[in-house]
């Protein structure tokens, strides 16, 4: 489904991803962990399309096609999710508006007709429940006064509204509480289907002990330095990411 060849990113006159290649299927999750500053959000930018994180080389393909062309309304009319690391709060704006506002611009974008209140509200109604998001929820302003469980069920509901081919979860490095982590572990699981892939990345291995990524990718030094099974999350939790460093050093 995503397959990234030889990626080179530099944000100003930096180079921050340097030579990146990673591929993850349809019906995975793909966890992704490394130390601070070594570009993790900025692949996720990069994928998503953020202004200011462009390539300088490589391919980034989605589903056979190279999205690095698009702009990020048209990856996500593809399917291209990216949650938010930092909930943005919008005092005046009430959270089915955003919501709304959300899918009808994914549907404009793949040119399908925008849906009307009553079908809005049906739908989001149906995956509030699924996702057990209490309805009074809906009508408060967005992440206005929200708990971080809150913002996350916030999150997690967007992203089961929009079903999106590759949602890439780009984490908090802290602050999520253990209940804030569950939501967004049991979401990711109710969400995980063979059609849709999850890029999960984390800075601790705490969240991949609720999601089970099928593989797990060490990033440094602006590449990926190595690949593995889950198991590999417990070993860099136990030894640390020095011997990546190291390599990079050597
Ligand atoms: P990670 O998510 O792995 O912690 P980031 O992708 O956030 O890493 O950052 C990688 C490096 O790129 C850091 O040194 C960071 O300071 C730098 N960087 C990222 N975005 C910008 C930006 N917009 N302007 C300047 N430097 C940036
Ligand atoms: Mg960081
Ligand atoms: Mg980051």
């Amino acid at each position: 489904m995503l397959e990234i060849k030889n990626l080179h990113v530099s944000v100003g006159e930096r180079e921050i991803l340097k030579g990146l290649t990673l591929s993850v299927k349809a019906g995975e999750v793909a966890a992704i962990m490394g130390p601070n500053g070594t570009g993790k959000s900025t692949l996720s930018y990069v994928i998503a399309g953020r202004e200011g994180y462009e390539a300088t080389t490589g391919d980034v393909r989605l589903n056979g096609e190279n999205i690095l062309e698009l702009d990020p309304a048209e990856r996500a009319a593809k399917g291209v999710f990216l949650a938010f690391q930092y909930p943005v709060e919008i005092p005046g704006v009430a959270t089915m508006t955003f919501l709304k506002a959300a899918l009808n611009a994914q549907r404009r974008a793949r040119g399908e007709p925008e849906l009307q209140t009553p079908e809005f509200m049906k739908r989001v109604k149906e995956a509030a429940a699924s996702l057990g998001i209490a309805q009074d929820m809906l009508r408060r302003p967005l992440n206005a006064g929200f708990s971080g469980g809150e913002k996350k069920r916030m999150e997690i509901l967007q992203m089961a509204l929009l079903q999106p081919r590759l949602a890439i979860l780009d984490e908090t490095d802290s602050g999520l509480d253990i209940d804030a982590l569950r939501v967004v572990a049991d979401g990711v699981n109710a969400l995980r289907s063979p059609e849709r892939a999850f890029i999960v990345i984390t800075h601790y291995q705490r969240l991949l002990e609720y999601i089970r990524p099928d593989s797990v990718h060490v990033m440094a030094q602006g590449r990926i330095m190595r690949s593995g099974g889950p198991e590999l999350a417990l070993e860099l939790e136990e030894r640390g990411y020095q011997d990546y460093i190291a390599q990079e050093a050597a």
